[in-house]
């Protein structure tokens, strides 16, 4: 079966009457932070997802205004010049025979600097200035901007706008009483709510003509308090046909919101059932989104009528050739985004340049190249986990004769214990897209059997990819039969009792307590939308204010009861920036006692003895889980210097502080582009 016909409803072309676009797949907008660094740079990014065939791109958001910003400085259209940079960036895209659109954004009271306007002078709780109330005089000068913005992104040879609409920022402030409290035209019944929304898309018409493409983001869903009902949505998405917009693309949640949205935790497709009622709605094309992330996801939601596109972001920063491989019918090359947030919107939101995960490559397009070699090497590389297999697949593509080596009788390393974490699922996929890799560059692979430095003897080079071993701790009663490890636990299934105390809450003592108060005889609301709703308190019936007022949570209990230690008195979270709130989040609602300024005493029949201050005391526990950080893994190193062999050291192996998938994955491709 061709790609064609195994995709067909995502592949058709889609015609907007004065033009076409080859197939119904938007690259949703992100904010890279390439925007201020460069447009060289932003221009072979984006020219490589366009050569990737992706049928409409949009870029991160550019401001229609210096106050409308995300930030001091933050990349704007305001001038001819800017027009003139980014006309670097359309030209690269349409040579490579791709679409693009500008996002108009004006943050509103979403922005991280001081000049920031809004329709009141309401603080958002999760930024740091407080909004001035735009005048009479400001709302007209904004709404000049907004066409004006977008006069010049047709000038720079942009195929349309997107107008952010939605996530919080000033449209959707508009819109709702949670940010307007205005008593003017602008403010008060929703018909003056919608008003200023409204005429920027007039505006904005008015400004760019009709053969422009404009896309308008619609907040779906605000998931806040006193956000719009569910019938105001519609009938403002009636009025946005009316008012010329071309095609609805899904905003589901405010940045302000407790629900999370797009992170790996949350199912494949989540909303789209919201984007289908509008759809029902309206006559113009609808994007759904919010993680889609394989074809087959994306075929079901177009065929199944939930939308007519898919709008996806981050899976077009894992994979820019996505499309392509749909096209060809090789999902199974697609390296997929598991949706962790951790190298880009984590970077995002600390100023750092985003990248990806699984694809180091995103983003520097031009700094990090795999050329092929003209000095073939046979490559010894000892450890199949991320690092290892990062570099081996990079390394082989390259032209070397690559031998991956593990003990272990199947790929992946930590991630075979991390796939197994209710919410962490999409691992799967990243082992599933090395596993292909490897195959697919001839990388020779030995498993099931320990190598020391005698079997590395005769490779001109050797890579340590060897991981870690878990931190061996000092506390009184540690060999007593009722302590574990995290290993012991999650990969090699000792039983453990009804109460628990975890002893380390990192990356791995968070994870090992979503474990533990999941019923393994139900499925994890990451893998069932009824469930993650219900989890989460969003109403199935879209009859709640803002998706959520009045929605009791509904969450099954834990099936034992957890305690999370750590030494320092700062809150436990997630490892993540923009995901650490959800895990606190997740594991508050199962109960799980959160401990900090913890002093281990001793472990002993009675439980784990700890002091918190002044305080004694001792956790009746069945069982004192280990999860107290990682030590590299070394132990080839010595054998192989006395041989006189010189290895390159990766991943865990190198230095196992603050180690995760990123850095494996990262080492490992820069030494393989280079070696
Ligand atoms: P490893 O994955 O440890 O792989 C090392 C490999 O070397 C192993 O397969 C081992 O068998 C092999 N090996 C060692 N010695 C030998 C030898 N002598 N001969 C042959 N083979 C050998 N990271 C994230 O970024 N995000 C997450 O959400 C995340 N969640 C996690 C959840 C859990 C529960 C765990 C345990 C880890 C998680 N991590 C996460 C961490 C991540 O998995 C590690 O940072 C990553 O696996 C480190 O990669 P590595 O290649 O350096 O080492
Ligand atoms: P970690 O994140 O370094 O956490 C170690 C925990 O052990 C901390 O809570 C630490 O807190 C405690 N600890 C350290 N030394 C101790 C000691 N001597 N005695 C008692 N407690 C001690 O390590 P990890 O949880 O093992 O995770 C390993 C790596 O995998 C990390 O780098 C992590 O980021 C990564 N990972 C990432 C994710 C993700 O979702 N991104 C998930 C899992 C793992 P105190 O010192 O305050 O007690
Ligand atoms: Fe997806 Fe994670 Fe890569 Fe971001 S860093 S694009 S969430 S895989």
């Amino acid at each position: 079966m061709s790609g064609q016909q195994k995709y067909s409803h995502l592949l058709q072309p889609l015609d907007l009457g004065f033009t076409q676009l080859r197939n119904r797949v938007i690259m949703g907008s992100m904010h890279t932070g390439l925007e201020e660094v460069s447009m060289e740079r932003q221009a072979a990014f984006f020219a490589r997802r366009a050569e990737g065939g992706v049928g409409l791109i949009i870029t991160g958001g550019i401001a229609t205004s210096p106050e409308g910003g995300l930030a001091p400085g933050s990349s704007g259209m305001f001038s001819e010049k800017d027009a003139e940079h980014h006309s670097i960036i359309t030209r690269a895209v349409h040579e490579a025979g791709g679409k693009i659109a500008m996002q108009a954004l004006h943050a509103g009271r979403q922005s991280f600097h001081p000049l920031m306007l809004a329709p009141s002078a309401k603080q958002s709780p999760i930024y740091p200035f407080p909004p001035k109330a735009m005048t009479e005089e400001d709302v007209e000068r904004e709404l000049y901007n907004w066409g004006n913005a977008c006069h010049l992104a047709q000038q720079a040879g942009y195929d349309g706008v997107e107008i952010m609409g939605s996530e919080g920022y000033l449209l959707n402030q508009f819109l709702t009483t949670r940010g307007n409290e205005r008593d003017d035209e602008w403010g008060g019944s929703y018909e003056n709510r919608m008003r200023y929304p409204l005429e920027v898309v007039r505006r904005v018409r008015a400004a760019t003509g009709p053969n422009f493409i404009i896309v308008y983001r619609l907040s779906m869903m605000d998931l806040v308090p006193d956000g719009q009902s569910f019938d105001e949505v519609i009938t403002f998405a009636k009025r946005l046909e009316q008012a010329g917009v071309n095609i609805i693309n899904t905003g589901i949640g405010w940045h302000e919101a407790k629900i999370p949205t797009i992170a790996t935790m949350v199912p494949r497709a989540a909303f789209a059932w919201v984007t289908r009622k509008v759809k029902e709605a309206v006559n113009i094309p609808v994007s759904a989104s919010n993680r889609i992330n394989m074809p087959s996801v994306a075929e079901d939601i177009i065929a199944r009528g939930d939308a007519d596109m898919v709008s996806m972001a981050r899976p077009m920063l894992a994979d820019p050739d996505w499309v392509k491989k749909a096209e060809a019918d090789l999902e199974q090359e697609i390296n997929t985004c598991i949706a962790c947030n951790q190298a880009c919107l984590d970077h995002t939101f600390q100023l750092r340049l985003s990248s990806c995960l699984v694809n180091p490559q995103a983003c520097y397009e031009t700094e990090l190249v795999y050329v092929k070699t003209d000095k073939p090497k046979s490559i010894a590389i000892v450890g199949a986990g991320p690092a290892g297999m990062s570099f081996a697949t990079v390394a082989a593509q390259r032209g070397h004769a690559v031998t991956l080596f593990d003990a272990d009788t199947k790929i992946g390393g930590q991630f075979n214990i991390a796939k197994q974490i209710p919410g962490k699922e999409e691992f799967h996929e990243t082992l599933r897209y090395y596993d292909v890799m490897l195959k697919k560059h001839g990388v020779k692979l030995s498993l099931g059997k320990r190598v020391d430095a005698h079997d590395l003897a005769a490779f001109d080079e050797v890579v340590l990819a060897t991981g870690i071993v878990p931190r061996h701790l000092d506390i009184e009663g540690l060999d007593h039969p009722k302590v574990l490890s995290y290993l012991d636990v999650l990969r090699d299934k000792k039983v453990v009792g009804k109460k628990v105390a975890i002893v380390g809450a990192g990356g791995i003592g968070v994870d090992t307590a979503e474990y533990l108060t999941h019923d393994p005889h139900h499925k994890p609301a990451s893998l069932d939308i009824p469930t993650f709703l219900k989890e989460w308190g969003i109403d199935p019936e879209l009859k709640a204010r803002g998706g959520i007022e009045g929605v009791q949570e509904q969450v099954d209990p834990s099936p034992r009861e957890v305690y999370l230690l750590q030494r320092k008195t700062k809150k436990i979270t997630g490892p993540g920036k923009t995901t650490g709130w959800i895990h606190r989040e997740a594991l508050l609602k199962k109960k799980v006692n959160l401990m900090t300024g913890v002093s281990y005493r001793k472990i002993d029949d009675a439980g784990l003895h700890i002091s918190i201050g002044d305080k004694n005391m001792v956790l009746n526990v069945d069982n004192v889980i280990i999860c107290a950080g990682q030590e590299p893994n070394r132990e080839l190193q010595e054998g192989l210097a006395s041989m006189g062999k010189h290895v390159h050291l990766i991943g865990g192996a190198d230095f196992a502080a603050e180690l995760d998938a990123k850095r494996a994955i990262d080492q490992g491709a820069r030494l393989a582009a280079g070696i």
